[in-house]
């Protein structure tokens, strides 16, 4: 199956993505990583999309998809994927759509994770992630064993660059205006699911197994 996460940031696209990827053996694809790659990597494409990932801006349309087109395409991506921060537009989504056609494919089902912009602020703030492998923590409720030293690899953890306060306000905006949008888009095709992202991550993920098997 092919599947987009929808959330706000913090909602928790990222954790869920990664524990349905184990489960049904299919890759997680989050653009945001992707892009921290370049970025990290001080690429080309790096350089370009660094200023408005400081600033919790998107980046244009026409870089994404076309890093996306790349992706898509991949051997990995025959059996199913899991597409995490993207679509984040309607021009993304309408050409993802139009993508897909072109190779057969098509979304079925989008999964929409709700919290409250409190939840996402309390989260944020307090999200440490690896430099090396990409975990994240959360300083209040998943602590690393040693402080600023991932348990999983012995990297450094750092707080995104995008995670201060203010720039967490303005992504929240973001998402409203450029990204909620989709939601209507999604339910109008059928495919759109909504789960509470609240709770605990293994109940959250519970609700999104149970919500595959209804059909
Ligand atoms: P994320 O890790 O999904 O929160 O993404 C981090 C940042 O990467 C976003 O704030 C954007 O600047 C950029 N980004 C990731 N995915 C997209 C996308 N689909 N469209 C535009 N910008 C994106």
């Amino acid at each position: 199956m092919n599947f987009i996460f929808l959330g706000a940031p913090g909602a928790g696209k990222g954790t869920q993505a990664a524990l349905l990827s184990e489960k049904l053996g299919i890759p997680h694809i989050s653009t945001g990583e992707m892009l921290r790659e370049e970025l990290k990597k001080g690429t080309p494409l790096g350089e370009k999309v660094r200023a408005f990932m400081a600033k919790g801006e998107l980046v244009p349309d026409q870089v994404i998809l076309e890093v996306m087109k790349e992706r898509l395409e991949e051997k990995d991506c025959k059996g199913g994927f899991i597409l995490d921060g993207f679509p984040r537009t309607l021009v993304q989504a309408e050409n993802l759509d139009a993508l897909l056609e072109e190779i057969n494919k098509r979304i079925d089902r989008v999964v929409k994770i709700k919290v409250s912009n409190d939840t996402v602020i309390k989260r944020l703030s307090a999200r440490l992630v690896c430099l090396q492998c990409g975990a994240d923590y959360n300083l209040e409720t998943r602590p690393p064993r040693q402080a600023g030293i991932c348990d999983l690899c012995g990297g450094v953890l750092e707080q995104r660059i995008d995670d201060r306060e203010d720039v967490i306000l303005n992504r929240l905006q973001v998402y409203e205006k450029q990204t909620q949008p989709l939601e209507s888009y999604y339910r109008k095709q059928g495919k759109l699911v909504e789960i509470n992202g609240e709770k605990d991550k293994d109940l959250v993920l519970q609700e999104i197994l149970n919500s595959l098997s209804k059909g």
